[in-house]
This record gives C-alpha cells, sequence and structure tokens, in this order.
C-alpha cells in the first residue's frame, strides 16, 4: 500500500528525515517509536502534504501512485488521514458541520455524492456506537474545551466518519490517561480491518499494550534505525533509545 524509499525532507532549511524507507502492507499496523525531535511528526506532516516540508530526495508510492504529486486534499480523497500530535481548536465553528465538511469535501474530490443531513447524521450514528462519546461534543466547537482525551476521541471519530485506507496517528496517546488510553485503542482497534492500514506514532511503549502492532520501528535521527515485532517496543522500554543502534540498518 505504502512504500517510502530514501525519503529525505528539510524543514526550515534543516535536513529532518534524511533517507527513510519504509513499507506498509494493507491490514497492518506498523508503530513508529523514536526519541523526541527524531522526525516522527515530520514523517506524518510529509505523508500528509502539509506545507513547509521539502522533500529533497527519495520516493512515496501509495496505492501505485506517486503520494508527493498529489495535493493535500488530493491524499485525503485516495484515504490518507493524519491526526495530529496537537489538535487544533476552531472555536465558533460546530464540530458537526466540520466534520460534515470534511466527509463531504473528500466525497466531491472522490466524485461521490454528497450526504446530506439525514445521511450524514444516520452514518454519525454508526460511528457513535463505536466510541464512548457523548452526543453533546457534537454541538460544540470543533475542540473548544474539550479535554486532552475529548479531542484524542474526537479524532478517532472523525477518522471514523472519513474510513481512510491509511490512517496515520501522531502521538494519539500523549497526556491520556489510562482509561482514554483503553477507548482510544478500542476505537482504533474497531477500525481494523484487511484493506485499512495504520501507522501508529508513539514515545511510549504503553499504547501497544493496547494497539498490536504487527511490526515496530525506531525513527531515530531521520532515519529507521530498527525494525521488529512487539518484543522491539518491550527492549525500547527497558533499555530506552541509548541502547539502540544508531547506524540505519540495510
Ligand atoms: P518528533 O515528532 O520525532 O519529536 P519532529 O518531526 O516534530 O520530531 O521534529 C524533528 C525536528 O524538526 C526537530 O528538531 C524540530 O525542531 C524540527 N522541526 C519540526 N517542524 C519544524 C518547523 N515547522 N520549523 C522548524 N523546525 C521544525
Ligand atoms: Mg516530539
Ligand atoms: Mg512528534
Amino acid at each position: 500500500m505504502l512504500k517510502i524509499e530514501n525519503l529525505h525532507v528539510h524543514v526550515a532549511g534543516k535536513e529532518i528525515l534524511k533517507g527513510l524507507c519504509l513499507q506498509v502492507n494493507a491490514g497492518e499496523v506498523h508503530a513508529i517509536m523514536g526519541p523526541n525531535g527524531a522526525g516522527k511528526s515530520t514523517l506524518g506532516n510529509v505523508l500528509a502534504g502539509r506545507e513547509g516540508y521539502e522533500v529533497s530526495a527519495g520516493t512515496v508510492t501509495f496505492e501505485g501512485r506517486d503520494l508527493l504529486m498529489l495535493q493535500p486534499e488530493e491524499r485525503a480523497a485516495a484515504g490518507v488521514f493524519l491526526a495530529f500530535q496537537y489538535p487544533v481548536e476552531i472555536p465558533g465553528v460546530n464540530n458537526t458541520y466540520f466534520l460534515r465538511a470534511a466527509l463531504n469535501a473528500q466525497r466531491k474530490a472522490r466524485g461521490e455524492p454528497e450526504l446530506d443531513s439525514m445521511q450524514f447524521l444516520k452514518r454519525v450514528r454508526e460511528k457513535l456506537k463505536v466510541l464512548d462519546l457523548p452526543d453533546a461534543l457534537l454541538h460544540r466547537g470543533v475542540n473548544e474545551g474539550f479535554s486532552g482525551g475529548e479531542k484524542k476521541r474526537n479524532e478517532i471519530f472523525q477518522m471514523a466518519l472519513l474510513e481512510p485506507r491509511l490512517a496515520i496517528l501522531d502521538e494519539t496517546d500523549s497526556g491520556l490517561d489510562i482509561d482514554a488510553l483503553r477507548q482510544v485503542a478500542a476505537g482504533v482497534n474497531a477500525q481494523r480491518t484487511p484493506e485499512r492500514a495504520f501507522i501508529v506514532i508513539t514515545h511510549y511503549q504503553r499504547l501497544l499494550d493496547h494497539i498490536r502492532p504487527d511490526q515496530v520501528h525506531v525513527l531515530a535521527d531521520g532515519r529507521i534505525t530498527a525494525s521488529g515485532g512487539v518484543e522491539l517496543a518491550v527492549k525500547l522500554e527497558a533499555e530506552g533509545y541509548a541502547g539502540m543502534p544508531q547506524e540505519a540498518q540495510a
């Protein structure tokens, strides 16, 4: 589904990703772990097509297409979803309105008919069952006054509505208490299908107790320096990143 080869990315004139390679197949969950400042969020942002991330070398192929040639909204239409490490608040913009606009923008870009409010509400009710999200959150401003846990659950809800092919979750676990973490993990697990892939970026092994990844990768200094199974995450938790190899593996 996703093939990243020798990706080099500059941010504000500084090289952050330095030859990153990663391959993700449909149905798989890949965890990316690594120290602060390693370039984990940069990877998510460059895949989503955010501004300010300059690709200086390498290729990214998504379902056979050159992802880097697509505009951010074309990537969203193709099914790439990024949940931000720091969700934005949009005071005064009703959350339901926002979610419907996001869904209809995606449908429009795909040449699908927009959903009217009845169809949209039906979809919302289906997805609400997946997550333990209070109805009231739908009627407030986007993330306005939401707790950290509510923002993260709202993102998982947004993901459920958009039904992405590739979902990238950037530290969706950060700042969550154990109950909120379980709810977020349950929301992700409920959305695992053979057609959908996840890249779960996390600083701690904790989340991986609840979301079992197929592969774990260490991103350090702009490259994947180690890949393995869940045992790699357990080893990292015990030994820290300092004990990991500093050179990229072939
Ligand atoms: P991580 O998510 O692994 O903690 P980031 O990808 O956020 O790391 O950041 C990697 C490096 O890139 C850091 O040194 C950070 O300061 C720098 N960086 C990221 N985004 C920007 C930006 N918009 N402007 C300047 N520097 C940035
Ligand atoms: Mg960070
Ligand atoms: Mg980050």
